[in-house]
């Protein structure tokens, strides 16, 4: 089956790279028209490359203009997929103000100023399925040293839950993706920042999996494909855990 998203247009932030990009592509592989946006114009052009259904244009998610001349020129659109998000490392005592209104920013006022651009022409149409990037480190599970990350990311699923409350009889969806620890290049930098043993310290972002493995961007794109499709069209204000069994 290749057309589980024929006749429809998808919105991706952060789609240069890990779970965006894999996401962007499962779309397009599915019939979707996907405009893929990023801060980072080189892995925006490779991805175009991979497939001919999707446009691409700059897009930095903390700046609210940007956002609202995007969708104004290129809207409307059938599927959002707020994928931008930043990890701080850190308890609370590691956070300064910086560091937490950069979480904010990138992880939560995003995902604020996204979904009011484009929610508008979805209730002009009468349809639409956004789809927020969440985390196990959120209201779902404590972890450590991801105190701001972990704040924001519940803020999202709190988010989620409310547009879905509001716009559910007219349409809209509203859903949101909370994974594991996934295979991507910013994991990869995480744990370089970590410094002394790199290969110790992939092991052990390895070992809190209890699969024993770290989930792959497909797997997470899988799940976004689905909740943009018609055929989640009975899903909406929740929460999908994606995580090889890390919370249970
Ligand atoms: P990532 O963090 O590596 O980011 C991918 C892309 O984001 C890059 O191409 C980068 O250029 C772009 N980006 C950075 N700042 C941006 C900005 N201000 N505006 C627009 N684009 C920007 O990718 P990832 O690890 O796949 O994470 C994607 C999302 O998934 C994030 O919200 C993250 O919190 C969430 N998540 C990731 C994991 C994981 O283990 N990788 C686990 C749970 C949740």
């Amino acid at each position: 089956m290749s057309d589980r998203l024929s006749g429809k247009v998808a919105l991706v932030t952060a789609a240069g790279a890990g779970i965006g990009r894999a996401t962007a592509l499962a779309f397009a592989k599915q019939g979707a028209k996907v405009l893929a946006t990023d801060i980072n114009a080189d892995a925006l052009t490779s991805l175009a490359a991979e497939h001919a259904s999707i446009t691409t244009r700059i897009l930095d998610v903390t700046k609210t203009d940007q956002i609202e001349t995007l969708v104004r020129e290129t809207g409307p659109f059938d599927v959002l997929f707020n994928c931008a998000g930043f990890v701080h490392a850190g308890t609370i005592l590691d956070t300064d103000d910086a560091s937490w209104h950069r979480s904010f920013s990138i992880n939560v006022d995003s995902m604020f100023h996204l979904c009011k651009a484009v929610l508008p022409g979805m209730l002009d149409r009468g349809k639409g399925s956004i789809i927020n990037m969440s985390s196990v480190a959120s209201s779902i599970k404590g972890v450590p040293n991801r105190f701001a990350y972990s704040t924001t990311k519940a803020a999202v699923i709190g988010l989620t839950r409310s547009i879905a409350t509001d716009f559910v009889s007219r349409g809209v969806r509203c859903n949101a993706i909370c994974p594991g620890t996934v295979k991507t290049p910013s994991l990869g930098e995480r744990v370089r920042a970590l410094g002394g043993d790199e290969e110790a310290n992939w092991r052990s972002f390895v070992q809190r999996q209890p699969m024993g493995r770290l989930g792959e961007p497909e797997e997470i794109a899988a799940l976004a494909l689905y909740l943009a499709s018609d055929e989640s069209a009975f899903t909406t204000g929740t929460v999908h855990i994606v995580d090889g069994g890390w919370s249970n």
